[in-house]
């Protein structure tokens, strides 16, 4: 029995690939997954590449498994993701120790990979398909479900299409079935992701229909919580909003990226949005259901953005008050439009300007954990001591410290009263 392990980099949507891949390894038989590399015969590093900093990052894995197969104990090294779609043939040139790379959009040639070293690059067919079987990554009652992939949004900084490939949904039926296997290994959350869920189904029905497939879904037994991930703006409905405000099982959150507030970005950045459409779009979302909570990002230090267009950034972080906010600075991508523009900015502009709108982001959060002091909350316990609100998505946002008399076991939702916070650590007692 050959001793497989998997390394799983960048966002959730690389984590379902990952629990696929080693769901087809499973269902093929004759590998043991473990989970230490200075363990394994083999190695399947699934990377992410969108950005400078995960390219760093990558490859630093990389150099640490090829280390570990210097030593005669691993055996082999996959590579898979991103890094391979950015790279191709590149990559093993670049670390010729690699024995597999594979891409993306071949993940069901991972068996062939382990058994005939090679490169797996080619386009398995534009369907985006469940798989049969998947190991679950993530804690036994919180799941993700990858809805579609790819984007057809084409933000200028963004490489995400290149890397991923045009727009492609599940079928509700698939996505159904999916939710419904996930629920029978335990799942009582569930965060619905792809690169622009709002855009779900304009492949398989002509039209975008995420309500549509939430309405189904929301009637599955035993699914506690539905959560949204990664909402374009411009295609977040008012008939969405209404069902989020009415469903008890979606939770009233938000993930909803919008990058900046300034016409000039916007526009440079190849967004739908406007500042105006913004604005509304954000009240419409508070006025229709007034305890949503919202995720969202902001890049800063974009090609050509002014001192006026960072103010306005800066002032609107301030005047909205976001649940979570992730700031990241403007990586400059060979193969993006964006990589050509005018107008750099210095990194050491960019670094300030981060940290202004970090430091505003604190205050706001200062204020929110003020609200909630004295409150009562429903938290599903991640682990013994650790649990969130429907206002947290797993990884990504706060948690609460539990304390209580009784053992609190994951998995559980517990009746709290929260006594205290400060940034996004909060503590509740039972
Ligand atoms: S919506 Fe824009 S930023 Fe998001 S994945 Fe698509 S192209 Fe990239």
């Amino acid at each position: 029995m050959k001793k497989v392990c998997m390394i799983s980099l960048g966002c959730p949507k690389n984590l379902t690939d990952s629990e696929e891949l080693l769901g087809s390894l499973c269902s093929s038989g004759g590998c043991q997954i473990i989970q230490d590399e200075n363990k394994a015969d083999i190695a399947i590093l699934n990377t992410c590449a969108f950005i400078a900093p995960a390219v760093k990052e990558a490859v630093s894995e990389i150099k640490k498994l090829i280390n570990l197969k210097k030593t005669g104990r691993l055996k082999k090294i996959i590579v898979c993701g991103c890094l391979v779609e950015r790279e191709k043939e590149k990559l093993k040139k670049k670390f010729p120790q690699i024995d597999s790379i594979v891409s993306t959009r071949s993940l069901d040639k991972i068996n062939l990979a382990i058994e005939k070293n090679g490169s797996y690059l080619e386009n398995s067919g534009n369907r985006l398909i469940s798989p049969d079987y998947k190991l679950r990554l993530t804690v036994k009652h919180s799941a993700y479900l990858k809805i579609a992939d790819g984007c057809d949004n084409l933000c200028s900084y963004c490489l995400i299409p290149a890397l991923k490939g045009r727009f492609r949904s599940k079928s509700m039926e698939m996505v159904i079935n999916e939710t419904k296997a996930l629920i029978k290994t335990g799942a009582k959350e569930i965060s619905l992701i792809a690169q622009d869920s709002t855009n779900y189904g304009i492949d398989l029905y002509g039209k975008p229909v995420l309500t549509e497939l939430l309405k189904k879904l929301i009637k599955i037994p035993k699914l506690k919580w539905l959560r949204l991930m990664y909402v374009y703006p411009d295609r977040l409905d008012r008939e969405l909003l209404k069902l989020i405000k009415n469903e008890k099982v979606i939770c009233k959150y938000l993930d909803i990226p919008l990058q900046h507030i300034s016409n000039n970005v916007l526009k440079a950045m190849n967004r739908k949005s406007t500042e105006k459409s913004i604005r509304e779009k954000i009240a419409e979302i508070k006025k229709i259901v007034p305890d949503i909570s919202l995720r969202t990002n902001f890049i800063t230090g974009f090609p050509g953005e002014t001192e006026k267009d960072f103010q306005k950034l800066l002032n609107f972080i301030k005047e909205t008050e976001f649940n979570y906010v992730g700031i990241f600075p403007y990586s400059k991508e060979k193969g993006t439009t964006a990589f050509n523009l005018k107008y750099q900015i210095p990194d050491k502009i960019k670094r300030k300007r981060v940290n202004l709108l970090i430091d505003a982001q604190s205050a706001v959060i200062d204020k929110i954990n003020g609200r909630m002091i004295n409150k009562t909350a429903r938290i599903l316990m991640d682990n013994t001591a650790y649990g969130r609100t429907f206002q947290e998505a797993p990884d990504i946002d706060g948690s609460f410290f539990v304390t209580s008399e009784k053992n609190l076991k994951p998995g559980s939702f517990v009746q709290a009263k929260i006594i205290e916070a400060m940034g996004y650590n909060r503590k509740a007692i039972v």
